[in-house]
């Protein structure tokens, strides 16, 4: 098939995908319910005679798509499926039809182009070796990869490379881009309660002070990135809640909740973040001769992108559209649980710009905000780009 007559044959097909993912966007569900989309997805695969399974890791989907023969490699990709617990301001007709939820980071599109590019191999099978389709639940801090992991998924649908994207409302429609080592930071949420003696406001020398405890670890926590992290790595920690007191002016709280986030790149500096936040506030309780609690979740691991898998990527990206539709990405702060396939498998995550119209157009929008949407237009371009790596690496001897 030539690149033209499959760029026809994978407009087509988005075009019917567009609809899908209009559909899956009116239905967001969150955490492990994302049981219309995974309903969907079965009936799309049952009605191509694509063979799958559902109910991994509660509410995801794994689909096989054998090639012309299946003496070969075996590449994996990924499209994420959850919603956000976000109203949804966008005014689309196709606006969430479930107050509160809103498919806020464009998951239905990935689902959409996914499987839009599943309808393409299995009609056109130019590939040898096998496809996997990986529909992930509870991307959005559920760690619904790790579950997927741990539910046997490379035992049971093994493979040897998996790609993954997502839509880039920063970016333009059509520029893809990309980056070698860590393109995506470790997220970790963090909740401290300290807890002491409250009582008279006028008598703080009778009680503990958590307000001014609190206080210390804040600032003190700052120099676990300015003073203690090498200038040259990155590391973010933010504290996010202070929750203190019921708005007396004359009373002493006894407790003081402090949560955020942090976000490193690298299991070191992970590690010492963690290690020096307990050691911190241990001798800041202590100080204050107050009771302490830390818990320090990590809730997805950093993206890291293999040389070998990104050069894949890069090559088809330039192939299909030009070197000038791929830039280089700096590496982000914001977190993703593709990281953690990547951790046992090869292959890269890719970012791609979806941005169009004027500043407020619904696809220019930032990911999480009520107005954005996600970019039909952007279907066949990514699953026209998955379906290159597809059969570049699968062509066979
Ligand atoms: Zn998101
Ligand atoms: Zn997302």
């Amino acid at each position: 098939m030539t690149m033209n007559a499959r760029r026809a044959l994978i407009g087509t097909i988005a075009e019917e995908a567009k609809q899908w993912r209009r559909e899956l966007h009116k239905h967001p569900q969150t955490m492990y319910e994302e049981t219309f989309a995974c309903g969907f997805i079965a009936a799309r695969l049952k009605e191509w005679g694509i063979a799958h399974e559902t109910g991994i890791a509660k509410t995801g989907v794994v689909a096989t798509i054998d090639g012309a023969t299946t003496d070969g490699p075996v590449l994996a990709f990924r499209a994420d499926m959850d919603a956000l617990d976000m109203p949804e301001e966008s005014g689309v007709p196709w606006a969430s039809q479930t107050p509160g939820k809103m498919h806020g980071c464009g998951h239905d599109g990935h689902m959409a182009t996914v499987l839009a590019l599943g309808k393409y191999l299995q009609q056109t099978k130019n590939f040898h070796g096998k496809v996997r389709l990986v529909f992930q639940p509870a991307e959005e801090g559920g760690r619904g990869a790790v579950r997927m992991l741990e539910e046997g998924l490379l035992q049971r649908f093994p493979f040897d490379e998996i790609y993954g994207f997502h839509n880039w409302p920063y970016g333009p429609l059509g520029e893809f881009s990309i980056c070698t080592g860590y393109m995506m930071a470790a997220c970790d949420f963090f909740e401290i309660r300290l807890t002491g003696r409250g009582g008279h406001a006028a008598l703080p020398n009778v009680c503990n002070d958590v307000i001014l405890a609190g206080s210390q670890l804040v600032t003190a926590f700052q120099a676990l990135v300015s003073r203690e992290t090498d200038p040259l790595d990155a590391a973010v920690l933010s504290v996010t809640n202070f929750q203190a007191g019921s708005g007396a002016c004359n009373v002493l709280p006894e407790t003081l909740l402090l949560s955020g986030t942090v976000r490193t790149f690298g299991p070191a500096v992970r590690e010492r973040m963690e290690r020096r936040m307990r050691e911190m506030i241990q001798h800041v309780a202590e100080m204050f001769g107050l009771k302490h609690s830390f818990a320090y979740n990590r809730i997805t691991d950093a993206v890291f992108n293999y040389d070998d898998g990104v050069e894949t990527c890069r090559a088809s990206v330039t192939r299909l559209f030009g070197s000038e539709s791929l830039k280089v990405q700096r590496p982000v702060t914001g977190g993703e649980d593709f990281g953690s396939f990547l951790e046992p498998r090869k292959g890269a995550f890719i970012f791609a710009g979806q941005g169009a119209g004027d500043k407020d157009a619904p696809q220019r929008q930032g990911l999480h905000t009520p107005r954005y949407d996600f970019n039909d237009d952007l279907i066949p371009l990514v699953a026209e780009y998955f379906a290159e790596i597809a059969e570049t690496r699968l062509a066979g001897a």
